[in-house]
């Protein structure tokens, strides 16, 4: 079989070298790639019939399951961009979202939550009733202008998704299949993924974390990946005692809810199989870290990446796990510099700078947002990423915060990570998050914590916890215990509300 060359060749590339092995498993169904291929082509006619041609968007509303990788592939198929929207979005983002990105048709999934149904009811949508498809919705055709369609997958879009937008409004990252191909097959190569494994695939497909990484990286491997729509503590445990799962890659907060769970029914789980942790998408606490290696008896692994990188720009390798939370070299063919973002100039080396990429994951540019692409990619193709980061000397890169999220107090820098590592340091806190506020042309730190179940500390506490280990422009002026964060589907923290929420606390 030919070598992928877009990201539905991905999966369909194994259905003529081992038709039989299991691709997708959803709890009940397991299909094999015979039986994906075949569901994928289906859909892809379907899409054709439904009026969808080459350069279209196509929005896909889902849940992970059987309904999202068929539709997602079928749509590669066609030359289509699929447009992945998380179900669990409010009605007004998905109305966003398809506003935004004018599709041709949006499909909605079987399990989709109570605002996608809601969505899909008030535009029309119908089942579409093909026997060879899992069930899903259809909207009605819509006016849309296709883009033009390129022949090498360098330049042809293979998915279009929107950021999740913890710092703003979200933005349309247009996507290569050549960038998603490239962090399927080398980040699962880093992986040591093979046709023998089982990837339990809980983050979502809307997410390029959950669809380059697990999903693609899994088909592209010949893998077999278990299509999760929603993460529950004990059902992953049950997986992982008895599925047969061998990989798990999670968000910090998922490894949390793990820890706890398996603190709260006290028992040490079994997970025979599994052989690959990993965690990525935001920063890792080393407390978090050590946890989560004791519980599950194998080292953590960590990745960092963004979505206008396919998403992986870092990750720790297999044969060198780390006893910090560095997030490991560059992937081959990944080039980072380290700028600094007053100047422009680079740092010099092991300086804390903008980390840059070069490589053939980063996006094509932002969807109808030419001046915002301008921003962030160079005129000789530099990706800056807004993290800033340090190289250390072993070649591994450790993250020190995100420009857009420094505090500055006093004409100091304030990377809010930081302050957080040290809040959810406390026994008590499970969860912090630190944000700014500006009083008389200076920068307040306030801090928002969320504690372990059944444990509390005063705010005296917490402070007299963070004096002992921050210098004191560093430290916050309040800490505000909350019942949960705000967080998004893959658990980042939401900190434009907190910011509403500081300036609050900061009048009292
Ligand atoms: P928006 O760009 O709209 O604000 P977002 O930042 O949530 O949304 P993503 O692309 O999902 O968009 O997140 C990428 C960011 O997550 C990175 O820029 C970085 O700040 C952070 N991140 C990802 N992985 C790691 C990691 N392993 N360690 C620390 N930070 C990480």
């Amino acid at each position: 079989a030919a070598l992928p060359q877009r990201i539905s060749h991905a999966a369909l590339a194994w259905a003529e070298r081992t038709p039989d092995a299991p691709a997708l498993f959803d709890g009940a169904q397991e299909w094999s790639y015979r039986r994906l291929a075949q569901a994928v082509g289906s859909a892809a006619a379907q899409l054709k019939r439904l009026g969808v041609v080459g350069g279209d968007r196509v929005m896909v509303v889902c849940e992970n399951g059987l309904a999202a990788v068929t539709l997602i592939l079928a749509a590669s198929e066609c030359d289509a961009w699929p447009v992945i929207v998380n179900a669990r979005l409010s009605e007004r983002e998905i109305d966003g979202i398809r506003d935004h990105c004018q599709p041709r048709r949006v499909f909605y999934t079987d399990t989709v939550s109570h605002e996608a149904a809601a969505h899909a009811a008030r535009h029309g949508a119908e089942p579409l009733g093909d026997p060879d498809l899992p069930p899903m919705a259809v909207g009605p055709l819509l006016d849309a202008e296709p883009e033009p369609v390129h022949a090498g997958n360098q330049r042809q879009v293979g998915a279009l998704i929107y950021t999740s937008g913890t710092t703003g409004k979200p933005k349309g990252v247009m996507l290569s299949h050549r960038g998603l191909l490239f962090v399927a097959s080398v980040s699962g190569w880093m992986r040591g993924l093979g046709p023998n494994d089982r990837t339990y695939g809980v983050l979502p497909v809307s997410h390029v974390f959950g669809l380059a990484s697990t999903c693609l990286g899994t088909l592209y491997a010949g893998g077999c990946l278990h299509t999760v729509p929603r993460f529950a503590p004990a059902a992953v445990w049950q997986a992982l005692e008895q599925d047969g799962v061998t990989v798990f890659q999670g968000v910090p907060a998922m490894y949390a809810k793990l820890v706890e769970h398996a603190t709260v029914t006290s028992r040490t789980p079994t997970a025979p199989a599994l052989r690959y942790l990993s965690s990525g998408g935001s920063v890792l606490d080393l407390d978090l870290k050590l946890a989560v290696e004791r519980v599950f008896g194998l080292p953590l692994h960590n990745g960092y990446g963004l979505t206008e990188c396919s998403p992986t720009v870092t990750q720790t390798r297999l044969d060198a796990p780390r006893g910090d939370t560095s997030i490991g070299p560059a992937l081959p063919l990944v080039e980072m510099r380290f700028v600094d973002h007053v100047t422009g100039l680079d740092v010099a080396s092991g300086e804390p700078g903008e980390l840059w990429v070069c490589a053939p994951n980063v996006m094509l540019g932002y969807y109808r947002e030419p001046a915002l692409t301008a921003q962030v990619i160079t005129d000789d193709g530099w990706l800056k990423t807004g993290d800033v980061a340090r190289l250390e000397p072993d070649g591994c890169v450790a993250v020190v915060g995100r420009i857009r999220e420094i505090v500055i107090r006093s004409g100091f820098n304030v990377y809010p990570e930081e302050v957080e590592g040290v809040l959810t340091s406390h026994p008590a806190v499970t969860l912090a998050a630190v944000v700014g506020h500006a009083v008389a042309g200076n920068e307040e730190v306030v801090a928002f914590v969320q504690f372990i179940p059944g444990q509390s500390a005063s705010e005296e506490d917490l402070k007299a916890w963070a004096a002992e280990r921050l210098a004191p422009y560093k430290r916050p002026s309040r800490i505000v215990a909350m019942d949960a964060l705000p967080a998004s589907p893959t658990g980042k923290l939401l900190k434009s509300g907190l910011r509403a929420l500081a300036a609050e606390v900061m009048a009292v």
